[in-house]
């Protein structure tokens, strides 16, 4: 891992030299990939991509990837000329009780799957870099940030809207890739950009999910096989409301109540909170309207597992 004191414009080779830092970039063969520990170095290759006339797609992560965090990768890949990715592990969003400690870190492997999936390079930094000694500025979203998964883990979004500002800084793309499967998150982000006035374009991916319907995260693998089949009560949940609205259901509250039995009566998972929201305010509603989210978070085991659903109704769909 990469220090605070290590300023060097070349980024590291991985697993092959990283034909960035040369005078003529070169776009990377499928599974190379080249990253970067430093500052400075993701500067210097998006320096090179810009006068080279690229634009740049952006795809923070906390790594341990699978295969929704490359198809936002893919998607950047497919709308950027040059795509960074990011893993760090960010310290700040997590609480003093959660796993960051044990939050997984394969970096050969996730370096690979980066370079799969299309990045041109990663940043990969330290804590150190992101937060040297002393660091003390921290960007806050009020409201959005203190409702949901905010109300369950304080400072969660606090964390998170520091590091995203700090690595739109860094990084300085024109469109930056977040999933669906983080709601609140891309919500949060979109406000942020806007009112920070960053100059980046939020695109928000859909949610990439298991054959049998788990929504995809680097949190399942906690999971034991019976805590796994025990989680799917969430996606279930999620897609019976839609069935239900599909079905001329109108009744929001009954739909509500019933969303939060289903989960409840699962034996061996704890409901946080599911909700049927307003999709822009994430206000509780009691009536149909045309924008709405089911949101839902639950404890199976010592897991915390959050999906959400955006809602159609029926004449609408496409
Ligand atoms: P994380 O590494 O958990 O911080 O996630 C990095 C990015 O990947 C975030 O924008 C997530 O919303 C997104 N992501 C996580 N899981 C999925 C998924 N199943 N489908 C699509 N995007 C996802």
């Amino acid at each position: 891992m990469g220090d605070a004191m290590n300023n060097s414009f070349t980024p590291t080779p991985f697993p092959v030299p990283n034909p960035l830092s040369g005078a003529n970039p070169q776009p990377i063969e499928p599974g190379g990939g080249a990253f970067s520990e430093t500052v400075d170095g993701i500067r210097g290759s998006v320096r090179v991509a810009r006068r080279a006339g690229k634009t740049i797609g952006f795809v923070p992560t906390m790594g341990a990837l699978h295969a929704g965090h490359m198809s936002l990768i893919e998607r950047a890949r497919s709308e950027c000329d040059f795509v960074v990715a990011s893993i760090f592990v960010n310290p700040t969003q997590f609480g003093p009780n959660e796993d960051f400690q044990k939050y997984p870190r394969p970096r050969d492997r996730d370096l690979k799957m980066c370079g799969d999936a299309g990045a041109d390079i990663v940043f990969y930094p330290s804590v150190d870099v992101m937060y040297p000694a002393g660091y003390r500025t921290f960007v806050e979203v009020q409201g959005i940030s203190e409702v949901l998964e905010g109300a369950i883990r304080p400072g969660h979004f606090r964390g998170v809207a520091t590091v995203v500002s700090k690595l739109f800084q860094i990084v300085a793309a024109d469109r930056a890739y977040f999933g669906q499967k983080d709601y609140q998150q891309q919500l949060l982000i979109r406000i942020m950009t806007r009112e920070l006035n960053i100059p980046t374009e939020i695109v928000t991916c859909p949610t990439l999910r298991d054959p049998d319907g788990l929504a995809m995260s680097s949190r399942n693998a906690y999971l034991s096989p019976d805590e796994r089949q025990r989680g799917l009560c969430l996606s279930q949940a999620l897609f019976e409301i839609q069935r239900k609205l599909d079905a001329g259901d109108r009744d929001l509250v009954q739909i509500g109540r019933q969303f939060r039995e289903q989960i409840a009566a699962t034996s061996g998972v704890a409901l946080d909170y599911a909700l049927i929201v307003d999709a822009e305010t994430l206000a509780e509603l009691t009536s149909i309207q045309s924008e709405m989210v089911a949101l839902v978070a639950a404890r199976v085991g010592s897991t915390r597992l959050i999906d959400n659903l955006v809602l159609r109704m029926r004449d609408e769909r496409g």
